[in-house]
């Protein structure tokens, strides 16, 4: 995945390879903005160039054994680059025990996890000599000691060590981990860009307005094979909408077991129903077309508050008893 593979982020890519060019790569950055934009992307490249054995104007060849381990995961979990040198971090990757702890890592990145590949690595040159690259999914669910610990070893970085520190919650992170980190932002995709990545999957374009300026969400809202899932979610909702009362229509809807993004993945399915209804009752009923639009309006703003961390079974309750009142 070369730079120039990534649509869209002109301004932090140009950073990156100036950097690069320059030899001033920063020993910590912070690459911010929305899901599904590319900053993942753009931290394994850079994490190519970092460590390509035969690079070209100090960028990545893409080719070489190393710039190929860097981008290839392993087929068993934990799924990490095959490349010793580039360490992937984000809660939950690893199993407990290959942390040498007795939890779970729930809802954060725990200290066992900065310990044992962090802590353990850095005293070390990397195995094949180029660079020591850590990525940092999510960094911003780094619990307090382990944001701690990462700090330490920021605050003195060894050569030729790099960390790259992925969120889309900045203002999450500890400050002091803000300030020792250089900040790379990444913007939310162009509805034109957001075509160019549909087109190439074969995907269907009538996603981009629900897709939030994120390749991530476009794609995971135009997969066919989810297609069965989402008219169960369609049509479930729908009758809730008709049910004759508040506790009949909640019947209809169960969420406990529904992760808080997937709802909102499934609400932009809804969404787009209404869209597809009020466009096609416009001319023949636009009462039930306005209905239908105001009621869009409603599900669109429920998905943002899912974005933000609302509870997904309190956040359904309500947006189900605006529906029914629209
Ligand atoms: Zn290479």
């Amino acid at each position: 995945m070369p730079f120039s593979e990534i649509l869209g982020q002109s301004t932090a890519i140009d950073t990156l390879k100036r950097a690069l060019q320059l030899g001033k790569v920063h020993h910590a950055y912070r690459f911010e903005g929305p899901d599904g934009v590319g900053k993942e992307k753009a931290a394994f490249a850079l994490a190519q160039c970092l460590v390509c054995t035969e690079p070209r104007e100090k960028l990545a060849c893409g080719n070489c054994s190393a710039c190929r381990r860097v981008v290839t995961l392993s087929e068993q979990p934990p799924q990490v680059p095959k490349h010793p040198d580039v360490v992937l971090l984000e809660r939950g990757l690893y199993p407990a025990a290959v942390l040498g702890s007795d939890s779970a890592e729930t809802n954060t990145i725990n200290l066992p996890q900065i310990k044992k590949l962090v802590q353990s690595r850095v005293g070390y040159p990397p195995h094949e000599g180029r660079a020591l690259v850590f990525i940092i999914r999510r960094a911003d669910e780094l619990n307090a000691n382990a944001a701690n610990a990462l700090l330490k070893t920021l605050e003195e970085p060894p050569e030729k060590t790099h960390f790259i520190l992925l969120t889309h919650r900045p203002h999450r992170l500890l400050d002091t981990i803000r300030s020792r980190t250089l900040a790379v932002r990444f913007a939310q995709l162009s509805d034109e860009n957001l075509g160019i990545i549909l087109d190439r999957l074969g995907a269907n374009r009538s996603v981009i307005p629900l897709s939030a300026g994120s390749a991530a969400q476009a794609i995971a809202m135009s997969d066919e094979q989810r297609l069965a899932a989402k008219q169960e979610f369609v049509s479930a909702l729908s009758m809730s909408l008709e049910a004759p009362d508040l506790a009949s229509a909640l019947a209809h809807i169960d969420v406990k077991g529904n992760d808080r993004l997937e709802l909102r993945d499934q609400l932009g399915w809804f969404a787009l129903h209404l869209a597809d209804m009020a466009r096609d009752l416009v001319v023949e009923d636009p009462g039930v077309a306005e209905r239908d639009a105001r009621r869009y309006s409603l599900v669109l703003s429920t998905m943002a508050e899912l974005e933000r961390n609302a509870n997904p079974a309190l956040a359904m309750e309500a947006l189900v008893t605006r529906l029914r009142r629209v």
